[in-house]
């Protein structure tokens, strides 16, 4: 319990008002409750975020990742560059499909995937690049695309934690064939559980609408072998409200964000690259690694939830020991990296004991 009497500050808040309520009531009371006229709807609707002429939606960021890269034809022989400091999904969609993660390092303001080291590992085998926006900055997508152009490579983008950042006012998702958003409920918007797929691209949008539904566009005329990640109609529908509350949440994380800023002075607050329009899924400081563990206790006494994001790189995960050996940006990321609240939920009160707290730290 925290010794102050205050209440305690958690480092996410999922939001789930009467109106997300009263869209999946009204749903579920229709009888019509599987993939439908709101999965339709949503995705309409969230081509604005995107940018994009299309987006699929299915039932997770995971399945968005995995059918993206189905869609694009990387499977088994291919190689697909990602950053190794992502959730593991990131690495996991690419052997789910058959295919192998090759780790690049990443850029250390904006912990994002590095062009120059991704050049670096491109070979015969690689097939695609897969920059994370992570946190909610946008990866260098000018660097990456031309890099993608010269060796002729598709980019995926994971947006996972990135729905609405833009690069020179251009949304991520609609720089590579394909992105992936997700809207599982800690992210900047969420459906309970799901996941959206954006392109430009209509014989791409096709073919990831018959993969999420076993192949089939008309009921038992099945074209090719698909799966079944629908989203129901039940989480479009808290989807399509959340989506109506996007810009305020995303206005209110990046005032949140001016906030500790402007006040934190103990440690470095996240910067952000020219052009960058960074949405704060997280808000990301690092301190002294041998420090951190004392931090998170430190703050914790103070009621402040903060969190590790992540504190083992995909490299060195079970699945993937062995893979990208040399990562030193990668590996002082995970050492030093601390998540402090950001939500949309958070008071000026909140704020300002954020701010106390974390320039009271004991870091050496
Ligand atoms: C959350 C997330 C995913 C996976 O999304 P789910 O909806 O949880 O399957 C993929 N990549 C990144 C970077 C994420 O943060």
């Amino acid at each position: 319990m925290p010794d102050d009497q205050q209440d305690f500050i958690p480092p996410a808040k999922p939001y789930l008002g009467e109106e997300e309520i009263e869209a999946a009531v009204a749903v579920l009371r229709s009888g019509m409750v599987v993939q439908g006229p709101e999965v339709a709807a949503f995705e309409e609707e969230f081509t604005k975020v995107s940018g994009t002429a299309h987006c699929v939606a299915v039932n997770s960021g995971t399945s968005a990742l995995q059918l993206a890269l189905m869609a694009m034809g990387i499977g088994p022989g291919d190689e697909v560059i990602v950053p190794s400091f992502s959730f593991a999904a990131s690495a996991n969609a690419v052997r789910l499909v058959g295919a192998e993660p090759v780790f690049a390092d990443i850029e250390p303001g904006s912990f994002c995937i590095d062009p120059d080291a991704a050049a670096a590992l491109v070979g015969p085998k690689t097939a695609a690049i897969m920059p994370v926006h992570l946190y909610g900055h946008p990866a260098d997508m000018t660097r990456l695309t031309a890099l993608a152009e010269r060796h002729d490579l598709a980019i995926l983008e994971d947006a996972c934690q990135a729905h609405g950042a833009q690069v020179d006012g251009r949304p991520v998702g609609s720089f590579g064939a394909a992105g992936t958003f997700s809207f599982y409920p800690t992210k900047n918007m969420h459906s309970l559980e799901g996941g959206m797929v954006s392109t430009d691209d209509a014989q791409l949008a096709r073919t990831l609408r018959l993969l999420r539904n076993q192949g089939m566009e008309q009921r038992y005329q099945n074209e090719i072998v698909g799966a079944n990640m629908r989203m129901t109609d039940v989480s479009a529908a808290i989807g399509r409200v959340q989506l109506g509350r996007l810009d305020g949440f995303t206005e209110q994380r990046r005032a949140n964000a001016a906030r500790l800023d402007a006040g934190i002075t103990s440690v470095t607050t996240p910067p952000v690259a020219p052009g960058a329009r960074h949405i704060y899924h997280q808000y990301t400081v690092r301190v002294p690694a041998e420090a951190r563990d004392r931090a998170l206790e430190q703050l914790k006494a103070a009621g402040i939830g903060s969190a590790v994001y992540y504190p083992i790189p995909i490299h060195k995960l079970a699945p993937y020991v062995g893979l990208g050996a040399d990562l030193p940006e990668t590996d002082r990321a995970a050492a030093e990296v601390l998540s402090l609240p950001v939500h949309p939920s958070l008071t000026a009160g909140d704020l300002d004991r954020v701010v106390d707290a974390v320039n009271a730290l004991e870091l050496n």
